[in-house]
């Protein structure tokens, strides 16, 4: 699987323990953008080796929230645990080339090099003890560790993408565990031997991950394999740049389709965490695959604000096709009606579209402001609705109807000519029409135009439903 034509290839590695949350989706975000712009491969590579922490439901969300967002990746997707013997097999040849070796330490020395480091305020690091010792040494009954044999002299640096040069002293870097005493590799050694098999160019991953890069490039360097680029992306904070949290609004990414976000909005939010172009606020994906670069990731946290991602929601609403808003918002709107839409509400609900796109700003409030379209008689008025109901709102009301069954059309346009000649003969304002009008047939004091709503409900239903208030 080497990479003769030095095509671009990344990969997403999550670890199945959670749900794909915001800084997951984020990162496999600017996995796509960066790899989609430039016609590589993305691949997706669930990291299932610790068995007891991965679950079947993580796996689902993880694929299903990806899907979701429409980010798509080559290949099918990759269980790590699939490649578990050869991670094996790679451990022992690092031990076969004297590279790796067998430590016995016991759980209770460990304990103490632990206590003594917290002691010494120091972090907890291996002291190399089986490093160079005598495997005849070894006491009974201990299965080994396999560690690998850091080089102790010199300098790791990385040069990450995003971070710049970064550099540790090796002696900082302990001998780490490949493989562990029940002989299972590590995820150190995984992601190494993994990244290296799919021929995997770029690393894109959180900055939570920096310090496991420079033991990884201690394992490259072991294995004589060339380290791929790195690229570290700043966590994510919420707006009061406190680390970020469910306290924020921070959910899984199948929340945020329950609250009725647009998949194209919540991408282009979600690019602009830590990525910008020039100042463009919305964009479309394929624009941002064109901008994409890693150069252009920046280097402090970057904020998630949910109010921000909501006006971007409502921008995205308003100027989406009303076909693809209706199929979206169908299944919103028939859970608040408690059924489903028949055929002919389906064309009624397209119709209505236009006006109600401009006030919602997620597809939750557009279903909500659309229900009245859809609500049976007699409808039940809000308080508001009601106090439209004096006498003279009724009275205007029940002289307009003669009038209004007189219009052949039913067109918005017409009806507000005839409504506005209406108001002007009998010497009153429009508003003064159009509000026991709106709350007869909306049962609410705001909703979408009152011509256009009568234009979608028909002139036979706009009728009863005013015949119905104006007794
Ligand atoms: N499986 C790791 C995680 O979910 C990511 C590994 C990586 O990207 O190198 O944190």
């Amino acid at each position: 699987m080497a990479n003769k034509n030095h095509k671009i290839v990344t990969r997403f590695a999550p670890s199945p323990s959670g749900f794909l949350h915001i800084g997951g989706a984020r990162t496999a975000l600017f996995n796509w953008l960066f790899t989609r712009g430039r016609g590589g491969k993305f691949l997706l590579r669930i990291e299932d080796t610790d068995q007891k922490r991965s679950t079947k439901e993580a796996i689902e969300a993880i694929i299903g929230g990806l899907t979701w967002l429409g980010i798509d990746w080559d290949d099918e997707v990759y269980f790590q645990s699939r490649f578990d013997q050869r991670h094996r097999e790679v451990a022992e040849t690092l031990l076969r080339l004297g590279k790796a070796y067998k430590c016995y330490t016991t759980p209770e020395e460990l304990d103490q090099m632990r206590r003594k480091a917290r002691a010494a305020g120091q972090p907890m690091g291996y002291d190399g003890r089986w490093r160079d010792r005598d495997p005849a040494e070894a006491p009974e009954g201990v299965n080994p560790v396999i560690r690998l044999k850091t080089g102790q002299k010199n300098v790791t640096t990385i040069k990450d993408a995003v971070q710049g040069a970064v550099t540790v002293p090796n002696d900082q870097l302990d001998d780490m565990v490949l493989l562990r005493s029940d002989g299972t590799p590590t995820y150190m050694l995984s992601v190494v031997v993994d990244d290296h098999d799919m021929a995997i160019t770029h690393v894109i991953r959180g900055d939570d991950h920096l310090t496991n890069s420079f033991r990884q490039t201690q394992l490259y360097k072991a294995l004589d394999w060339t380290p791929p680029t790195f690229a570290h992306i700043p966590l994510i904070h919420g707006p009061d740049g406190a680390k970020l949290s469910k306290r924020h609004g921070a959910l899984g990414i199948e929340a945020y389709r329950e609250l009725g976000y647009l998949p194209e909005a919540l991408r282009n939010y979600l690019s602009k965490l830590g990525w910008g172009y020039q100042d463009h606020e919305v964009f479309s994906s394929r624009q941002a695959m064109e901008w994409f670069t890693l150069e252009g990731i920046g280097k402090g946290p970057a904020r998630f604000d949910l109010k921000k991602l909501e006006n971007l929601n409502g921008i995205y609403i308003r100027s989406a096709e009303d076909s693809h808003l209706a199929s979206k918002c169908r299944p919103f709107l028939e859970k608040e009606l408690r059924r489903p839409l028949s055929d002919k509400e389906r064309i009624r609900f397209l119709k209505a579209m236009p006006g109600l796109k401009e006030r919602a700003k997620t597809l939750i409030e557009l279903a909500r402001n659309a229900s009245f379209y859809f609500a049976d008689r007699p409808l039940s008025l809000t308080e508001k609705a009601e106090q439209l109901f004096d006498d003279d709102g009724q009275e205007l009301l029940r002289r307009l109807i003669p009038a209004l069954k007189e219009e052949p059309s039913w067109e918005e346009q017409a009806l507000l000519d005839r409504v506005k000649r209406f108001a002007e003969k009998a010497g009153v304002k429009l508003g003064m029409v159009a509000g026991p009008l709106r709350a007869a047939l909306t049962g609410s004091h705001i909703s979408p135009s009152v011509f256009e709503v009568m234009a979608v409900l028909g002139k036979e239903q706009s009728l009863a439903r005013i015949e119905e208030q104006a007794h």
